[in-house]
């Protein structure tokens, strides 16, 4: 039995933008993803299994997921399982054996911070290591972004850091990106360096239903990719600040009254600057100048919200 365990980080959107919907329903998207300090913990096992029978091929390779969050599914609906599943479609076809995948969650569920995403890739990290396929960071990501949107982005952050996976040195491996197109397309660029608060109200939100609800025409305010590009590189906090744009934010904000409320209170908290909502949500956060800040503001908001944090981005 071998075994291996990753790191999977969750993400921030410093910014989003919606540009068009396509005609396969999907849109395309420009936003600015940013890893996190907060991660759950991917454990995986591979047993090798012995020839089978062609009758038992089928149970020839099996998959199990356990998770300390009961209401999770543990199936093919889990990304985990899902991500197992397409590594042996993609590379593994000859093999039989068992994958078992342990996932011990810290990041909230359907809160906007890719925690199902990063644990698919999590175990694609792993079964390329376990099954020592030398796969490097494009073709990781092309077997990722068949799976979901923000699974690309998840491999290229845990690459970084995770540096026993031994992409560390990759050209791709980033902390953080801009990501294109229906958000696959990555260009790593310079990461923020930043203390954060993050809050998610008790309820969860639905990419899809966003992304449905979403009036391209109503949207007033758009981010500048380039100029947060420009402000990242030079460490300029007011000009991140002034452009940490997210256009999901309206929907969510308005159909949701406890998004709302949350945002409020941080910024009454905190102030009314760098103050976003990650995704489509409902999970706001904050950049703050200091552990203490954060720490303190993360208290004020436990009370209400059980899904709060202090933490703050890899770099
Ligand atoms: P994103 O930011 O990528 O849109 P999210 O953080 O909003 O994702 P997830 O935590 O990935 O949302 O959860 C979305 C849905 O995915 C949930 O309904 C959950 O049941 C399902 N899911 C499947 N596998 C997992 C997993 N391993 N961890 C968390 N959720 C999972």
């Amino acid at each position: 039995m071998k075994r291996i365990q990753v790191r999977a980080y969750g993400k921030i959107n410093l910014c989003l933008d919606v540009l068009r919907r396509l005609e396969n329903g999907y849109h395309e998207v420009e936003m600015v993803m940013q890893q996190i300090l907060l991660h759950d913990d991917v454990d995986v096992k591979w047993s090798e299994g012995t020839r089978q029978t062609r009758s038992e091929a089928d149970d020839a390779f099996q998959i199990e997921v356990s998770t300390n969050r009961p209401y999770l599914p543990r199936d093919e609906r889990n990304l985990a399982y899902k991500a197992a599943k397409q590594m042996y479609l993609a590379y593994g076809a000859e093999r039989q054996g068992k994958v078992r995948i342990d996932i011990k969650k810290r990041i909230p569920v359907a809160a906007g911070l890719a925690g199902g995403s990063c644990n698919g890739a999590a175990v694609l990290h792993a079964l390329n290591l376990l099954w020592g396929l030398r796969l490097k960071l494009p073709e990781l990501c092309a077997v990722g972004a068949e799976l979901g949107s923000d699974v690309p982005f998840s491999l290229m952050g845990q690459a970084k850091a995770n540096p026993e996976l031994g992409l560390a040195d990759e050209p791709m491996a980033s902390h953080c990106a801009i990501a294109r197109g229906t958000g696959t397309d990555l260009e790593p660029i310079a990461g923020l360096k930043s203390h954060l608060l993050l809050t998610k109200p008790p309820m969860g939100v639905s990419t899809a239903e966003v992304y449905k609800g979403l009036e391209l025409d109503s949207i007033t305010e758009h981010p500048n990719i380039a100029e947060l590009k420009e402000a990242l590189a030079g460490k300029n906090y007011r000009k991140i600040q002034k452009n940490m744009v997210n256009v999901l934010e309206n929907f969510t904000l308005t159909r949701y009254p406890k998004v709302m409320y949350t945002k409020n209170k941080v910024k009454r908290l905190l102030g009314e600057e760098a103050v976003l909502m990650s995704g489509s949500g409902p999970t706001i956060f904050a950049l703050c100048k200091t552990r203490e800040e954060a720490q303190h503001a993360c208290e004020q908001l436990k009370k209400e919200n059980r899904e709060t944090f202090w933490t703050r981005t890899t770099y």
